[in-house]
């Protein structure tokens, strides 16, 4: 170490003895962020979540507004750094030019770990943004699961749907899930598998397909207090881990069970059923994507 290096190092000493540590040194904060559509205030018709809908564009536009809500809040929060991962279908939704300029964004589909790529154990909070209910939830609006072929994804024995499964990989980095809007269903079951999640309904599912929508201007201001405040309280917990990691996966179809014994690892335990184990949660999730995603029965 050299004289001004040292001298350095003690200045910071003394600032952190008159200032304390929390003042002395602004810490990094670095949020991460993946959006969906489905759960996005405004959105209300598959004419909007289908890239060829006639109303898609309108859809892309609200779903900046809220992912922008949440950045604004997020930096209000401390945050010095937000990534975005685009999480609805080709996963090229958000414009760059509809987005706050302070944000990196993560676009198109072909990742292996999907709704959550880029997320690693430098991060120090998780916000969903427009997720929805899954798979066969009986009131969710747009509820399912990856995509449509999927009826149910159990992990270690319990049922989960996307934001299930993203919570247990954002906890296998330590990296806690501090909050979640979408409809009151999604906000609901993700507080089923992270206790004390903030959530932000900003519409109440009246069925898979009817909803009452709360005006706009209302939930966006609810999106970005609720960033604030919860980046700010954001604290990382030891990474949770399970020993194992076994996945059942059921289908709407007999085809893709089948496609997917190929994979020695695979056992169909049922005609519409396949399971698995892995050893790391990051590993299941890139297989359980591939089954959803990658096997063309068409
Ligand atoms: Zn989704």
């Amino acid at each position: 170490m050299n004289l001004r290096k040292l001298s350095a190092g003690a200045g910071l000493v003394v600032a952190l003895m008159v200032l304390g540590p929390a003042d002395a040194v602004a810490q990094a904060r670095k949020v991460y962020i993946s959006v969906d559509l489905e759960g996005i205030s405004g959105v209300n018709g598959d004419d909007q979540t289908s890239s060829t809908g006639s109303e898609y564009g309108r859809a892309r536009k609200l779903m900046a507004e809220d992912a922008n809500a949440a950045i604004r809040g997020a930096f209000e929060g401390g945050a010095t750094d937000v990534l975005v991962n685009d999480s609805h279908g080709g996963q090229r939704n958000l414009l760059p030019e509809d987005l706050d300029p302070r944000a990196r964004m993560i676009s198109h589909s072909f990742k292996r770990h999907g709704m959550m790529e880029g997320l690693d154990e430098t991060f120090d909070a998780v916000i969903f943004v427009g997720y929805h209910g899954k798979a066969d939830s009986p009131r969710g609006l747009f509820a399912h699961t990856g995509s449509g072929v999927v009826k149910d994804v159990r992990i270690n024995g319990v049922s989960v749907g996307e934001g299930g499964m993203n919570a247990l990989l954002a906890a296998w980095y330590g990296v806690p899930v501090v909050m979640v809007t979408g409809d009151d269903v999604a906000v609901e079951q993700q507080k089923d598998t992270v206790p004390g999640v903030r959530g932000v309904a900003v519409k109440r599912a009246i069925n898979v397909r009817a909803v009452e929508m709360r005006p706009l201007a209302d939930t966006r201001r609810e999106i970005q207090a609720a960033a604030r405040e919860s980046v700010q309280a954001a604290k990382k917990p030891a990474p949770v881990r399970a020993p194992g990691y076994v996945v059942r996966m059921q289908f709407r179809n007999f085809t893709i069970p089948e496609v997917a014994s190929a994979f020695g690892e695979m056992s169909q335990v049922a005609p519409d059923t396949v399971q698995f184990s892995r050893s790391t949660m990051p590993e299941a999730y890139r297989l359980i994507r591939v089954l959803y995603r990658f096997i063309n029965t068409d």
